[in-house]
């Protein structure tokens, strides 16, 4: 491909203009003369123009093609990056996200963490297979998310069990949410082939700004754990 820098690709042109800088030195060259240089020049001209516009039409195209897959670029990055930060199944935030977005949040503030785990869910699969498993994770996650304040974020921590990241909320107020969330689950009747409801039990604990994640999750899933115990389908404080 030739470029502007190209040493020769002007050759013509240069060669044409020294021709005419001769003639238009000659003050007495006839006239024929000076027609001749000035026909070169006008023909050397029209070339000159004719690749500049081409050069510059290439050069708007090529713009235009790096926007647009800059554009693609971004988005992929950005679809990657949610990706690697998402839950296919359910949308909610993964596990590690939880974690990080945890710890991130308790380093500058305190956080209400709920813990709440599916009741006897090994049965629903069991019963009306993988599928309508799913089915039943995608609308308990809905359940929560009709719940859950702006400020919160919901996550899913292992396969029936999720959690719900607070910031700025008592104890009081987290505890009123997750039974918000207990009823709205219990509440629904799923459609064929499962035909009835399904429960979750909840753990709550609230945790003072600089509490690392995993004793905010330790308490609260020592809570779940007393619900399940208690015979499920509640929420349960943690111990101060
Ligand atoms: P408990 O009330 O004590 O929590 O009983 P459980 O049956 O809910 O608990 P268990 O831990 O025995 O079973 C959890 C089940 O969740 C087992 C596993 O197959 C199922 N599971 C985990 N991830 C998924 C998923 O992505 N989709 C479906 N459909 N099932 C899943
Ligand atoms: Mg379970
Ligand atoms: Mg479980």
């Amino acid at each position: 491909m030739t470029t502007v820098t190209d040493p020769d690709l002007f050759d013509l042109e240069h060669a044409a203009l020294a021709e005419a800088g001769l003639v238009f030195d000659d003050a007495h060259a006839p006239a024929g003369i000076y027609r001749l240089a000035l026909g070169e020049l006008i023909g050397h001209y029209e070339r000159l123009l004719r690749e500049t516009g081409r050069l510059i039409r290439r050069s708007d195209r090529q713009e235009r093609e790096m926007t647009v897959l800059n554009q693609r670029l971004q988005a992929l990055a950005l679809s990657l990056e949610y990706r690697a930060r998402h839950d296919t199944l359910t949308g909610v935030l993964n596990r590690g996200a939880v974690i990080e977005l945890s710890n991130e949040l308790l380093s500058r503030c305190d956080m209400a963490l709920i813990v709440l785990d599916l009741d006897h869910f090994k049965r629903i699969n069991d019963t009306y297979g993988h599928p309508a498993g799913d089915t039943v994770l995608q609308t308990v996650v809905a359940h929560l998310q009709a719940v859950v304040p702006e400020t919160g974020e919901i996550g899913r921590v292992g396969g029936e069990e999720f959690t719900v990241m607070l910031p700025h909320t008592s104890l009081d107020e987290a505890l009123e949410i997750a039974e918000r969330m207990r009823a709205a689950v219990a509440a629904h009747i799923f459609g064929a082939p499962i035909e009835r409801n399904v429960t979750a039990s909840f753990g709550v604990s609230w945790n003072d700004t600089g509490t690392p994640f995993e004793s905010a999750y330790a308490r609260a899933d020592e809570a779940l754990y007393i619900a399940k115990r208690n015979g499920r389908d509640q929420v349960v404080r943690a111990r101060d």
